[in-house]
């Protein structure tokens, strides 16, 4: 069950300040409050998703066109495309997602640690 109280939520709502990088019809973005690298976006859809999964099966055509052209345009402003970067989602109890609003990750702005 999608908790609307979630702090992605009230962001969204206006309810809490944030950073904000970039916006289109259904997604944000936004800088990270504890960044773990040099450059530290979040980008999340607008509407009422917890993972990929159910962004997947209920998210409308124009949503998922959306939460890919703001992660692309995050991308842009920030000038990350030509030194590289990272996207990452964590979901679900295991993945350590914190926040359960479905939400990538865009680190860069230094030569990040392997995965491996
Ligand atoms: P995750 O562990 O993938 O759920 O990541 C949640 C992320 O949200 C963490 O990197 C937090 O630092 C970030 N975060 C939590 N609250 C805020 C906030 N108010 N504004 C910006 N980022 C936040």
């Amino acid at each position: 069950m999608y908790n609307h109280d979630n702090i992605f939520a009230k962001i969204i709502r206006g309810e809490i300040p944030c950073q904000m990088i970039y916006q289109n019809d259904h997604a944000l973005s936004f800088f990270d409050i504890n960044p773990i690298a040099k450059i530290h976006a979040l980008v999340v859809p607008k509407g009422e998703y917890i993972g990929i999964t159910d962004f997947l099966e209920q998210a409308t055509l124009e949503e998922k066109n959306s939460l890919l052209s703001a992660i692309s345009e995050t991308i842009r402003q920030l000038n990350l495309a030509s030194t590289g970067y990272r996207v990452i989602s964590n979901c679900g109890f295991n993945g350590g997602q914190e926040v359960s609003h479905l939400h990538f990750h865009i680190l860069g702005g230094e030569k990040l640690n392997s995965l491996k």
